[in-house]
Parts: C-alpha cells; structure tokens; sequence
C-alpha cells in the first residue's frame, strides 16, 4: 500500500516566537528522523507537494468576516489569544497547511495513494467557524472535510486523539450527522470543553463523540477506548473516509501535556485505524497532524509510528531511545483506566438510544 506524505519545507517558515511551543522543530527533527530511517526512498511512500488553499475551500468552513480579518491582520501582524499570534504574512502559511490537507484528500481519492498523513504547521483544531485559538487558525481537517464531501464522499469520521479536546472542529460540526466527531483528550484540560455530556443537537445529536481520560492514562487506556467505542462506532457509522486529527502530545514526554502514550502505542492506534478503514472503505484514511511539542523525544518516533503503520511497514521495532524509559515511568498512572472504565459506562448511557452497539448490550 502507498502512504502520501504531505510535506513541504515551507511548512518550517511559520513562527510565533523561538520560544513557542508550535515551533519549526517540532518538523524539522521529525524530517532528520525520517531521512535516517530512508523513508522517502521507500516504493511503500509517495511525497506530496501542498499548494495552498483557495478562498472557496476555507469559506465552506470559516465565515468570510474571521477569513478577512487573518488576511488583513497579516499584512502588519496582530494577536488571537495570548498562546496564539498573527505574525506577519500567516495567512499564507495557514492556507498551506489548509491545502496540504486538501492534496491528500485529492491523492486518496485519485487512487494515487491508499492513505496520506499531512505533515504541515500550523494545526487546526481549536480553530472555530469565525475564531483562532491555541496555536490554530484555520481549520485544517474541517477544511478537508468540506473539500471530501464536494468531491461526493458523504459521511466522513473524523477521530481527534491530540490531548486537547477540538473544540473547534466539535463547533463546526455539532448539528452536522454527515460528519462523526470523536475526541479522545486530557480532561479536565485546555480548552476546558469536551464532556461526555456534549453530543451535539439537532440532526447531529448522538454523531458528536467525547471520550476525556484522565493525565496518566497509557496505551492500555486508548487499545480500551478503540475496542470498545471507536472501532464500534466506525463500523456503524460506516464512514468513506476516515480523518484523523493526529495530535502527537498524547506522548508521555510532552511537555504540555499528562498523558502517556509511547511512540509503539501510536503505531499500533494508527494500524488498527488503517484495518478499520480496509474493511469498511477501502483503506481511505488521511491524518492531518495537530499538536505535539516533545521534539526530540516524542515527534521524531511518534510520526514515524504512524508513517509506517500507514505504508504497511513492521511497526514491532518503533520505540523511544531507551533513555526516555524512566520517564515513562513516572508518566504512568495506575489509577487512570478504572476511572476510564467509569466514563465510558456513562458515555453509554448517554447514547444508548442513538448507537445499536450500544443499546444492544443494554
Ligand atoms: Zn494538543
């Protein structure tokens, strides 16, 4: 199977600060690895040029008054929010990320390749209709979305596993059945939203998923959650595509972040994910990367996890340097999966009436 990876080194240019958690690097290190690793001369992985996003793309999710204002503010600079900036010319950096996204959508439905894995900054998710926050700006994945279903694909599910709740992309979708959103995050955390109480209104209650987990929880939390909500609800939804919003700051290293994923654990998520997606359509899956500030110690090994899950490739020998064991250690929490175990039999409750799966067991 083919993996296209969307990347380009522009995706390096966009900066708040050297400072910022959302840096270049959080790129650039992944790219060393990735080269190390010979990736790209690889016959299982084709490389994507982005071009950026047209105006009509970002309208079918953004209001064309926040479009405005992102294109006026970066003429001169500005600011959103204290952790989220407009350096000058952002604009153009957003709307490569927003097209990058797009290019997979095009390449996963030209049969140019099976799946694809966006590898573009800035991310996307706690970007609403008309407002930025958290480091994004435009909506990357919604954008996608949108373009997927102009293209004749109808019900797309969208799995958001970064630690922060996308509350963005939960706005933008909440009265929307024709797009499952399912967030697995840190809670309580940053933005705040992303109870299991929220599953949206009007004709998109019941298709909006929320699964918060405690800081702690490890890879025996997710295998959980996969088994026992995410793949159930893929293969009754019975989506066309699969959207990942792929945030990498589940990795116990992050330093934003509680959770305590490892770079193995996010292999084998993603080749679950890409069974799911052969036995239900056809393989069509495209990962859009969002967060994830460990550097050195968790991108670099985390996206190559996905990558080779995505081209097929034996993901036994992915794994952290052995320096990096100790902290994982200490990340761990015992206490996190009986607390899981407590929320997904609430989240029950809640949709029973709207999930055969469910109900069923009822
Ligand atoms: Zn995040």
């Amino acid at each position: 199977m083919i993996c296209g990876i969307v990347y380009d080194n522009a995706y390096l240019m966009h900066e708040q600060s050297h400072t910022h958690p959302e840096r270049r690097e959080r790129l650039s290190y992944t790219l060393d690895q990735l080269e190390e690793e010979g990736i790209f001369d690889l016959p299982e992985i084709k490389l994507i040029s982005p071009v950026p996003a047209k105006r009509d793309d970002v309208l079918l999710v953004h209001s064309a008054e926040y479009l405005r204002f992102l294109e006026e503010t970066s003429v001169h600079g500005g600011i959103i929010d204290a952790d989220t900036i407009i350096p000058k010319d952002l604009i153009h950096d957003a709307l490569l990320a927003a097209g990058g996204a797009i290019q997979a959508a095009d390449a996963v439905l030209n049969q140019e390749v099976k799946n694809a894995f966006v590898l573009a900054r800035p991310p996307g998710h706690h970007a609403g209709k008309a407002s930025g926050a958290g480091f994004c700006y435009l909506n990357n994945v919604a954008i996608m979305v949108r373009h997927l279903q102009r293209r004749g694909m109808r019900r797309i599910m969208i799995l958001d596993w970064d630690a922060h709740h996308g509350n963005g992309t939960e706005e933008i979708f909440y009265d929307d059945p024709t797009v499952l959103f399912c967030s697995v995050h840190q809670y309580p955390f940053y933005p705040g939203s992303g109870r299991i109480d929220d599953i949206g209104v009007g004709d998109g209650k019941g298709y909006n998923i929320n699964l918060p987990i405690p800081a702690g929880s490890s890879d025996k939390v997710y295998r959980y959650l996969l088994e026992e909500i995410i793949i159930p609800l893929a293969e009754e939804y019975m989506p066309d595509v699969i959207a990942v919003s792929a945030g990498q700051d589940n990795h116990f290293s992050d330093p934003l972040t509680g959770l305590a994923l490892t770079a193995q654990g996010y292999a084998r998520l993603m080749q679950e994910m890409c069974i799911v997606a052969d036995s239900i359509c056809y393989g069509r899956l495209i990962a859009v990367l969002e967060g994830g500030y460990s550097v050195e110690g968790g991108l670099p090994y985390t996206n190559l996890g996905l990558i080779a899950a995505m081209a097929g490739l034996d993901i036994s020998g992915i794994r952290e340097p052995a320096i990096y064991q100790e902290l994982l250690q200490k990340s761990v929490s015992e206490e996190a999966f009986p607390k899981v175990l407590k929320m997904v039999s609430n989240l029950k409750k809640k949709l029973s009436n709207h999930w055969y799966f469910i109900h069923r067991s009822y």
